[in-house]
């Protein structure tokens, strides 16, 4: 055999080989992907694969069905993806069915819009109609964005609010409530949108600033001054209210006074006025009352049924007491109209007020003077002050810019109006309690993630007025009961088979059937009013509140196969859900069947810009998930929404995108060595077991596994983030930086066969098998491409999302004792320590450019004590662990101030070997190969003999 030349030394080098590029292009290749899931049925595989396994439930809550998704929605939805496939991949049987909202205000009024005055001609079912295909459009492109960023579910069969099963079994829900009495009818202010004409829920309105006027209204004391106080005797006493709303004067019908507070009677230009105290000075500015000394001072109660003139009505206004009057604003005389606030409703029910509203739906005054009659709210405002100022009652008139509640949809200042809507009585009795304590109750037997969330939700479960379920609009589920239609009975009928019925049609022809028959053709035939006993009835044609239908998703879709039972493990949304879903479908869940509907619920923060701004279209701030997707991929808004501390609010920008971006390509990258190393390795033929490793490549396969286990538990705690950062630090620093450039050497110069570099690639192949595993939930796209390039073993499932993150005795192919474990962990620290002291000693030769890299170097390290015994006992890797061509270890006591090693430098000896570029003063020696060292030569003799097999 003749020494071999230059260019076949080169051959002899076993360099990396591998078809996963560097670049990944995944905006090309991530729907390459999509379309294999999609054509191998990836989600079904899934469920058959988990099929027997504990089941674990993450309950979609239905995002609304307009417009496209912003990165709110897109992090929402990578979240429950990385819950469901990391369960998946822990052993569980974790469905995904994912939903829409699609009832509703906001898309009827897009529809509205869209259709303008040819509305008028159409009939319900044409408008419903146009609203179910506006919401199919967007359910279709959202879904299409959802799969984008590589979520797993059941897309082919999602939940939709408008589907015929799902509007029976709001249906359902509903009459359940009815028939346990949870349901009433009643006359109540509720939240008002006179530009949309509907009640609002609670969750509809929004804070926005308004001006208003702010006016001070003198009314006059009919009854006996001397009643109050008897300095007040013979004398012309008012009491001064103040208002931002002149135009619920007309349906004032009483003043509120606090009956603890100190009210004081002020004397000024012949009239007396009362106010509180505390509020008195401030009374006197506005009012312009100068020269008013108190001539009497007295409780509020004195001042209950006491009556005053109303200011330009015929009617008298009583004195009452309430304990919501405060002195941080106004006078402390309340001005009370219980048509028009939720506080003076109660306190008008309280007192026998009148509560009938003259306000109709589109704002209008109805019964006023002429100086207002027929005019909006908002409009009114102006003549009443005017006529206040012509009676003499104004006493003070300015503007005052304010937070007021506006509708959330149309953004127009909204009003409190009394008005027939049908409410779930919150303190209505059940079994255990009322619905109020028994919600209460369930809140506390739910984990909270995090756990604010229990006492926040408490608050408001405690605290909320009863729910208001009705709306009066078209797209939505009727409230579908029947009223007896004889003259003046207006009885609701209550039969539960009758309601049974409606159920059933439901579910046959979906809620257009509500719209689509007549009553009788509905209705069984000879039932009778059992009031009247009148056989004609009218349907109910309010629609149901849609937190209402969205809060029924639990009985709608879990619960009906075995694949999907009831409650819920988890509930993962906004935080602006305590307010919203979980709490709708708590007490959807609680009055129905008396349970929580949902284990644990866990929330996410909203996504802001790096300045902490909410980020909008308009203002240029916001990050486009799908415009990201289209430049980088889909994978990096993964990776991005498993890098946040998603608890709170999270930031994001196209910048720190990028940033993600220039992240994976180093995840990317560690990956891509793993696979170029491991072209011609056959685990199940070239695996070298645990014990016969080199010790480094144990060091790195055991820190892998102590990873792995930390990665469980991170995904357990759903802290992604965790498994991100540290993931990716353990590819920088670990691999890339350390292990990976000191395994050059054997995976490139050792014989292919030798077990020097099996035992490297046997560590590679199991660090590749473990972290493809551990990311997958989080680089989902990513790691399936690698899945198809790691080597192919018998069984081994064609997609990484079907196979099981690997247990600690899978990733160490051994069972390693803890205290072996714990010996290898400690000697690899001292090495690791001894190696950074030889980087930090080669760095001043190599910046005066005696050498070029470490191979140009010889080390001397001096230790003693237990750090010399472990390199002396790891003397044989120490070239390879620090990269240079000479090791000289001595036995030395510590020498500098305590440092555990010295190190002393210099060029090597010998001549540099051919093949690996290191020195050795054996180059030369053996005739046969020349030019290299005495490993290479060993090598090539191995490997001509591998050749020859
Ligand atoms: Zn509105
Ligand atoms: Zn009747
Ligand atoms: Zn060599």
């Amino acid at each position: 055999m003749s020494a071999p030349v230059r260019d076949d030394l080169k051959s002899t080098l076993n360099l990396p080989k591998t078809d996963f590029a560097m670049k990944a292009n995944l905006p090309v290749n991530e729907p390459k992907i999509l379309a294999r899931w999609d054509e191998m049925r990836l989600y079904d595989k899934i469920r058959q694969a988990g099929s027997g396994r504990p089941i674990y439930v993450l309950h979609d809550g239905p995002p609304y069905a307009n417009g496209l998704i912003h990165l709110g929605t897109a992090l929402d939805k990578c979240l429950k993806d990385f819950v469901v496939k990391s369960k998946n991949m822990a052993g569980y049987d974790a469905p995904y069915v994912p939903g829409w909202d699609c009832h509703g205000l906001p898309i009827e009024i897009k529809v509205d819009e869209s259709l303008g005055r040819k509305k008028l001609e159409m009939d319900p079912l044409q408008v419903r109609q146009a609203c179910r295909k506006y919401a199919e459009k967007y359910v279709g492109l959202q879904r299409e964005q959802f799969q984008r960023l590589g979520v797993l579910g059941r897309w082919n069969d999602p939940y939709l609010t408008m589907s015929a099963q799902y509007e029976s079994e709001i249906a359902q829900t509903f009459f359940q409530f009815l028939e346990k009495g949870f349901v009433y009818k009643g006359l109540k202010p509720v939240y008002w949108c006179i530009f949309d004409k509907t009640a609002l829920a609670e969750a509809e309105v929004e804070y926005e600033n308004h001006t208003s006027p702010s006016v001070w209204v003198k009314y006059a004391l009919t009854s006996n001054p001397a009643k109050l106080d008897a300095a007040l005797a013979g004398k012309k006493v008012n009491t001064i209210i103040w208002t931002t709303t002149p135009w619920t004067l007309p349906a004032s019908m009483a003043v509120a006074f606090h009956p603890e507070l100190e009210y004081v009677a002020l004397e000024s230009g012949g009239q007396v006025y009362i106010v509180a105290d505390a509020l008195a000075a401030a009374t006197k500015e506005k009012c312009n009352l100068t020269d008013a000394p108190e001539i009497a001072r007295f409780k509020g109660r004195v001042l209950e049924r006491s009556t005053f003139a109303h200011p330009f009505l015929d009617r008298s206004i009583l004195g009452v007491l309430a304990d919501y009057v405060t002195t941080d604003q106004g006078t402390g005389a309340v001005h009370t109209a219980p048509s028009h606030g939720a506080d003076d409703f109660y306190t008008g029910a309280k007192y026998g007020l009148d509560q009938s509203c003259n306000v109709d739906e589109a704002g209008r005054i109805h019964n006023g003077l002429p100086e207002y009659d027929g005019k909006t709210v908002f409009k009114a405002n102006e003549p009443i002050v005017e006529l206040l100022k012509s009676r003499g009652a104004l006493l003070g008139h300015e503007k005052i810019e304010h937070s007021y509640p506006h509708c959330w949809r149309c953004h127009n200042p909204i009003i409190f109006r009394a008005t027939e809507q049908w409410f779930i009585a919150m303190d209505g009795k059940m079994e255990g309690g009322t619905l109020r304590s028994r919600a209460l109750e369930e809140i506390k037997t739910v984990k909270w993630d995090p756990a604010w969330g229990e006492l926040r939700i408490s608050n408001m479960v405690e605290t909320r007025p009863d729910w208001c379920i009705s709306r009066q609009r078209i797209w939505g589920v009727p409230i579908a009961v029947f009223f007896c239609a004889s003259r003046d009975c207006n009885e609701l009928l209550r039969s539960s088979d009758v309601n049974r019925k409606v159920v059933e049609l439901f579910a046959k022809e979906g809620a257009d059937a509500w719209y689509k028959h007549e009553a009788s053709a509905i209705l069984p035939l000879g039932i009778k009013c059992a009031k009247c006993g009148g056989s004609e009835f009218r349907k109910e044609m309010d629609i149901i509140d849609v937190w209402f239908e969205s809060g029924s998703s639990h009985a709608a879709v879990l619960g009906h196969e075995p694949g999907l039972p009831w409650p819920a493990d988890l509930y993962s949304e906004g935080g602006d859900q305590y307010r919203g879903w979980f709490q709708s479908s708590l007490l959807c869940a609680v009055g129905t069947r008396g349970k929580a509907p949902f284990r644990e619920v866990t929330t996410h923060g909203w996504t802001l810009d790096p300045q902490g701004q909410a980020q909008h279209k308009s203002r240029g701030n916001a990050v486009d998930p799908d415009a990201i997707a289209k430049k980088l991929g889909g994978e990096i808004i993964r990776l991005w929404a498993s890098s946040v501390e998603y608890r709170e609010d999270s930031r994001s920008s196209d910048e720190l995108m990028n940033r993600v971006a220039e992240n994976y390509r180093k995840l990317r990258n560690t990956f891509r060595y793993v696979l170029g190393n491991l072209s011609d390795f056959d685990p199940g033929k070239d695996a070298i077991a645990f014990d016969q490793m080199d010790f480094l490549d144990q060091a790195m396969v055991l820190r892998t596994a102590d990873l792995n286990d930390e990665i469980a538990r991170w995904y357990e705690a759903r802290q992604f983030n965790k498994v991100y950062h540290q993931t990716n630090e353990f590819c920088v620093s670990d691999l890339s930086a350390v292990y990976f450039d000191l395994l050059k050497d054997r995976l490139y110069t050792a014989a292919p066969k030798s077990r020097g570099r099996r035992s490297a690639q046997t560590a590679l192949w199991r660090i590749g098998e473990t972290l493809v595993r551990a990311m997958a939930p989080l680089m989902s796209y990513t790691a399936d491409e690698i899945w198809q390039m790691l080597p192919q073993m018998n069984d081994r499932p064609a997609s990484v999302h079907l196979a099981l993150f690997w247990k600690r005795n899978e990733v160490l192919g051994a069972t390693v004792p803890n205290d072996r474990a714990e010996s290898i962990r400690s000697e690899w620290s001292q090495l690791i320590t001894t190696r950074e002291a030889v980087m930090l000693a080669l760095e001043p030769m190599r910046k005066e450019k005696e050498i070029g890299s470490g191979l140009e170097a010889q080390v001397e390290v001096r230790a003693d004590g237990a750090i010399y015994a472990v390199l002396e006992k790891h003397a044989a890797a120490l070239r390879e662990l620090f990269i240079v061509s000479q090791v000289k270890l001595t036995r030395a006591e510590s020498p500098n101030g305590g440092a555990p090693v010295e190190v002393r430098v210099a060029r090597a000896e010998g001549t540099k070997c051919e093949r690996c570029w290191t020195y050795s003063t054996q180059v030369g020696k053996d005739t046969e190969y020349p030019t290299v060292c005495e490993r290479c030569s060993a090598s090539l003799k191995e490997i001509a003999a591998e050749r020859a097999a």
